[in-house]
């Protein structure tokens, strides 16, 4: 037997197959990681086992497997086909794409299982027999200690840790030793699995569905018997989806398969994963980004040796080792964090769209606010529409009130709240009922800035300004850590008008304070949530009712569901307004909607105050106004007409180095090279060169960071049925002409900074 092995190191010289023989006696399959000798030295490395044959290769020199590095396959048939999919669709080598499927740290044996002591009694030997070896001619115990471990083993039957027993006996370790010498105990040991849940949750049984809820399951049952299909679940907040998506999966668990359910970012979601935790009990799986390394392995060793039917996490569980998957729900699919930022920068969706396909099984997407290239896919007929246009009970949405916050300046308000807000917040206080407080930042205020010259203090080694914390007094570099004191005078003019803009948690905090003394107020923002199970506590202490209000961040926007919230303020609902990128508007309007959403979830109707220096802006009022159909048709024209995605692509290539000119000079010439390629393609497939809109060489908007100036080339694609084979002649042209300060090429870039 002969094996085609591809090696565990990133590098595209070796991005193919090694053929190595098996063993004798060695048990090798396709999908198993194995040990090998590589290279000159024959120096011992990873990798992983593609296909086998019984064909000797031409080369007389073939190496011997070492060994395997797991008694099972690592790898399913499924996700090798997904991983090459992968490599081809995101252009990486195969090996990036298969490390996806594995714990990080089970490649060079970092994490180990973890086991126990445990002993039995000699089954083989008589019990009689063996006590009465343990006793003298005239009965009494040769041991003390042996004889009652006897005993207690004898007593309970089975298997028992060494712990146990010296919590029962204590310091009866050399005595267990003494048993195991004689062969009268057996020594066992057993594997435990790391569970990564803190505290127990209640079982908790199915919910009678109502009308609006039991059509929708009925439709997404269809696609699940069908064997396919991909649903736009786009439901109002409170409307029920989680409960849909929780008898969706029972289904498919009772019918035999298994499911993933993803969601956006599992810390901020402790709530969501409880439920799943309270229906599902064992038979789920949570894999995110604060597990740790022996948490994370164990649950993926439940999952690929099948003790679980559903898997439940961020982003990377949508590689989740399950067999036979039947369903994949991905909530709040409108969501950043289903891109990826490092190489290979997939999605998930599109990951879960290829998974569903390799395994006959519906994709459910699900959201309040649905991004507006899925919503457009709806629209066109590629993904089925399922709306839920009521909160479930009929319960109202809540009401929203747009405050403007510059006719509050002007009448000579200058707090942070507004007196409308202050108005409901007393009333919500009076009603014994609890508030969100939303802000679109973090730390104290946003910049640091001179009065009398203007003069903005930056980070020295990156283009953007620093925040104030105030809690350390200093001012820090959100992008690469650097801090420093506020100095007194400005650094420009030796003026001391030194003023901080922008408003912060702190200060809202604060504010509450003073406004309402003796309310008790929670803050929920990076810089309260470092540690692993912040998030939760933070959360719990609330719902418990410890504090009337929670004052947060982004993190306090989705998901959560508490009864007692009867009103939500916005703060701040322009931040995210004016960031120079296309999806301002659609990213705001998300925003303001899925936090209103937060209101008025139980039987009292909830109230929404809305702070903004811009009312009339589109996004703020068709937020308001709840209305998605509005903004959709709203946007949807505006990016028409601008051509940006969903009816365009971009693609930004990033060069980073020390020095500037020399970055200019190599975009320059790369952008001449693909402007020409790009038309010279178009032109061959017989399409409109117009569908190039643009290719441009430029500084990237930050344009230094960490000390290395940026410069990027933007391109622009209109979409159609030519794009993706415009794409792979870019990559063929990167991949012959890479240059030294290359650092990245992004499809749909993220933030583009
Ligand atoms: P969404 O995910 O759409 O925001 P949820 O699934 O969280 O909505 O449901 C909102 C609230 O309504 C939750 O408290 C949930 O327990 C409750 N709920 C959902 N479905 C039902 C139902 N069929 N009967 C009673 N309550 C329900
Ligand atoms: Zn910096």
């Amino acid at each position: 037997m002969f094996a085609q092995v591809i090696i565990d190191i990133s590098h595209s010289k070796l991005d193919r197959t090694f053929t190595y023989a098996v063993p004798e006696g060695m048990s090798v399959q396709r999908g198993h990681r194995v040990l090998v000798p590589f290279g000159r030295g024959s120096k011992p490395v990873e990798g992983f086992v593609l296909s086998l044959t019984n064909e000797p290769p031409q080369d007389v020199m073939v190496k011997q497997i070492l060994k395997t590095m797991e008694p099972y396959t690592v790898l399913s048939d499924e996700q090798l086909e997904l991983a090459l999919w992968i490599s081809r669709s995101y252009h990486c080598v195969l090996v990036e794409a298969l490390r996806l499927m594995i714990p990080a740290q089970l490649r060079g044996s970092r994490v180990k299982e973890k086991r126990v002591r445990t002993v039995i009694l000699n089954p083989q030997a008589d019990p009689k027999i063996m006590r009465e070896s343990l006793l003298k001619k005239d009965g009494s115990p040769r041991s003390a200690a042996q004889l009652e471990i006897f005993d207690l083993l004898q007593r309970t039957g089975a298997e028992m840790t060494v712990s146990d027993i010296v919590s029962y006996i204590p310091g009866a370790q050399p005595a267990v030793a003494s048993l195991i010498k004689k062969g009268i105990v057996l020594e066992k040991g057993r594997e435990i699995f790391r569970r990564p849940y803190s505290g127990s949750v209640l079982q908790d049984e199915p919910l009678e569905l109502t009308g609006p809820q039991s059509r929708a399951l009925d439709t997404i049952c269809s696609g699940l018997n069908a064997g396919s299909g991909v649903f736009l679940l786009h439901g109002v907040t409170g409307s029920g989806k989680t409960e849909i998506y929780m008898q969706g999966i029972k289904k498919c668990v009772n019918a035999g398969g298994t499911a993933i359910m993803l969601v956006p970012e599992i810390a901020l979601t402790p709530q969501t994963v409880d439920r799943f935790r309270a229906r599902f009990g064992e038979k789920i799986a949570v894999l995110h980004s604060r597990l740790s390394a022996g948490e994370r392995y164990d649950e993926w060793r439940r999952i690929r040796l099948g003790r679980v039917s559903v898997a439940v996490g961020a982003r990377s569980a949508v590689f989740a080792p399950l067999s036979n998957i039947k369903l994949i729900i991905i909530d709040e699919e409108h969501e950043n964090s289903y891109q990826s930022e490092s190489v290979p920068r997939y999605h998930a969706m599109e990951v879960a769209i290829k998974r569903c396909a390799l395994n006959k099984a519906a994709l459910v997407l699900g959201s309040a606010t649905p991004s507006l290239s899925t919503y457009h896919k709806a629209l066109k007929g590629s993904f089925r529409l399922i709306e839920l246009n009521e909160r479930i009970m009929s319960r109202p949405l809540p009401k929203v009130e747009v405050v403007d916050m510059r006719t509050e300046f002007l009448s000579g308000n200058l707090a942070i709240f507004s007196r409308v807000l202050h108005k409901r917040l007393q009333e919500c206080f009076d009603e014994g009922k609890q508030a969100i407080l939303f802000l679109n930042r973090r730390g104290y205020s946003t910049f640091v800035s001179c009065r009398g010259c203007g003069y903005v203090f930056k980070c020295p080694d990156c283009d953007v300004s620093m925040t104030y914390h105030k809690a350390e007094k200093r001012l820090k570099c959100h992008y690469c850590g650097n801090s420093a004191p506020v100095p007194e005078v400005c650094p420009e003019c030796r003026q001391r008008y030194i003023k901080y803009f922008g408003i912060g948690t702190q200060q809202v905090e604060e504010q509450m304070k003073e406004l309402f003394p003796g309310i008790k107020t929670l803050r929920m923002d990076m810089d309260t949530t470092r540690t692993k199970n912040a998030h939760n506590e933070l959360l719990s202490s609330f719902i418990e009712g410890k504090a009337q209000v929670l004052i947060g961040t982004q993190m306090i926007a989705k998901g959560l569901d508490i009864p007692g919230v009867t009103l939500v303020g916005v703060v701040a609902a322009d931040a995210s307004l004016y960031i120079p990128d296309y999806r301002s508007s659609e990213r705001t309007f998300q925003l303001i909607t899925q936090v209103a959403g937060r209101a008025g979830r139980d039987d009292s109707p909830g109230r929404v105050v809305v702070q903004t220096y811009s009312p009339d802006h589109p996004a703020i009022q068709y937020a308001s106004g709840h209305d998605y159909k509005g903004f959709y048709r709203f946007e949807s024209a505006q990016r028409r007409a601008a051509l940006f995605p969903p009816y365009s692509l971009f693609v930004r290539i990033l060069f980073t180095g020390p020095d500037e000119a020399e970055l200019e000079h190599e975009a320059g010439k790369v952008n001449e090279d693909i402007g020409r390629i790009m038309l010279e393609t178009l032109r061959e497939m017989g399409a409109d060169p117009v569908e190039m809109l643009l290719n441009v060489s430029s500084p990237a908007p930050m344009r230094r960071r960490q000390g290395l100036f940026r410069h990027q080339i933007l391109i622009k694609l209109l979409r159609t049925k030519n794009t993706s084979a415009l794409l792979l002649k870019l990559y063929a042209y990167l991949d012959v002409n890479s240059t030294a300060n290359l650092y990245s090429l992004e499809v749909n870039p993220g933030e583009m900074i």
